[in-house]
């Protein structure tokens, strides 16, 4: 039936900035038939009936999967390996289990194991967030025009994929598939690079005297401000990201390390040229994502 939403029951386990917005974009556009919700605290459970996003509330994950055509575990990567223990048993046969977590293969390491066999697991990432967490931070629009990244482990059923490829579609993202660990190595880069900068420098800001501080907040626009919004980030969330990524953002974080020294010793030794000539080419960058229209 045309009108008929694209999934039955979908279970969502975490309801904060990404499980509400997809709670919202389902709504939306109808694309659920019955939106069932666990949280870990009573408060965002409540708060998730009073904002409309679930059909029903369960405080126990297993009691939202039960009948679940598709679960959707939204929670920090942290919390997966004891969710997947409890969810394991009561997916249903024929069912797909997704995720929207931002590293994918501690995500196979921590679910896979507790997947039945008749379940069809299918990783993935919506490449799209904010600095805001909770439920009242979500938003419908939030994936449109954004990436959302699948990573069926091989041997995946096809229609499953292009199923839970079609929801995201209809949430407005733009799709792409792609093996998990390729997955992490982009995705350490562009993102969990990025972050860890941006902590840090914020940090070290926060670290000089007391009277540089507030000269530091006053005249932030001059460049920290842009830091400090990704350095307000979910602690909890990123912390995760790390410790779940290691690999990936250390071999990154060394590659930096070394560009860091390369444009310390230009400064020393007065190489302008060098300095105009790397300013530059990062220009281009910035003009690529903007032409992308990911700016
Ligand atoms: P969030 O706003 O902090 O929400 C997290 C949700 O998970 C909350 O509903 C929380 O419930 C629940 N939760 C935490 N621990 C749990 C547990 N042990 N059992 C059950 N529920 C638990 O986080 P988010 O930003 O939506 O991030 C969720 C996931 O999306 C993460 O894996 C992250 O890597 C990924 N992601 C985030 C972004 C982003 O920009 N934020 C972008 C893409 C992907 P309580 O409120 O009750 O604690």
């Amino acid at each position: 039936m045309a009108d008929s939403p694209l999934f039955g029951r979908v279970a969502l386990i975490g309801i904060g900035l990404i499980g509400s917005s997809l709670a919202r974009a389902m709504r939306q556009w109808k694309l659920a038939g019955h939106i069932a919700g666990h949280a870990k605290s009573e408060r965002t459970r409540a708060k998730a009936v009073e904002l409309g996003l679930v059909d029903s509330i369960h405080a126990e994950p297993a009691a939202a999967v039960a009948g679940a055509d598709l679960t959707v575990v939204c929670t920090p990567l942290g919390a997966y390996a004891a969710i997947g223990a409890a969810i394991g048993p009561h997916l249903k046969p024929g069912s797909t289990l997704t995720d929207v977590g931002s590293v994918k293969q501690a995500v196979i390491r921590d679910l896979g194991p507790h997947v039945p066999e008749q379940v069809h697991f299918i990783p993935g990432h919506p490449v799209a967030g904010t600095e805001h967490s909770g439920p009242e931070s979500g938003f419908a629009e939030l994936f449109q025009g954004r990436w959302c990244i699948l990573t069926p482990p091989a041997g995946t059923d096809a229609a499953a994929v292009e199923k839970l490829a079609e929801l995201w579609r209809r949430c407005g993202s733009m799709m792409e598939i792609m093996e998990a660990g390729h997955h992490d190595q982009v995705l350490a880069i562009t993102s969990h690079l990025p972050h860890l900068i941006a902590y840090c420098i914020v940090a070290t800001v926060t670290g000089v005297e007391e009277a540089t501080q507030k000269e530091v907040i006053k005249f932030s626009a001059s460049g920290f401000r842009d830091f400090t919004r990704i350095a307000a980030s979910d602690p909890v969330m990123w912390r995760d990201v790390f410790l779940n990524n290691r690999e990936a953002v250390l071999e990154m974080l060394g590659r930096f390390s070394e560009d860091l020294a390369a444009l310390q010793r230009n400064i020393r030794w007065g190489e302008g040229d060098k300095l105009e000539d790397l300013f530059t080419r990062t220009r281009s960058i910035r003009r690529g994502i903007i032409e992308a229209k990911q700016a």
